[in-house]
């Protein structure tokens, strides 16, 4: 086995420890689709692909609303949208 000196090894130490840190700021980050308000006809075909766990889509005066805290970012809204409003 090789033996590191103590300052190789602190070094290596860091930027393990960087890397493990980008690795969990990378999971933790969240896209959240967004609505045009302007596009979106109020279908409601968004709010019923939404995953019961997140059910995360509400209608709000006719307009399709997500609510980012609850979404899980699947991405089902944006694919099903047929009016280009969710992206
Ligand atoms: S599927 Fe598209 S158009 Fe229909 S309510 Fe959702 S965002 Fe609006
Ligand atoms: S990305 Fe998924 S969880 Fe988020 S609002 Fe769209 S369908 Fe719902």
């Amino acid at each position: 086995m090789k033996i590191l000196s103590f300052k190789k090894a602190v070094y290596i130490a860091l930027a393990a420890a960087a890397l493990s840190v980008s690795a969990v700021a990378v999971t933790a980050a969240k896209v959240v689709p967004h609505i045009s308000e302007s596009r979106c006809s109020g279908c409601g075909d968004c709010i019923r692909i939404c995953p019961p766990k997140a059910n995360s889509i509400t209608l709000v005066h006719g307009k399709a609303v997500i609510d980012p805290v609850t979404c899980i970012s699947c991405r089902k809204c944006i694919y099903v949208c047929s009016y280009g409003a969710c992206k």
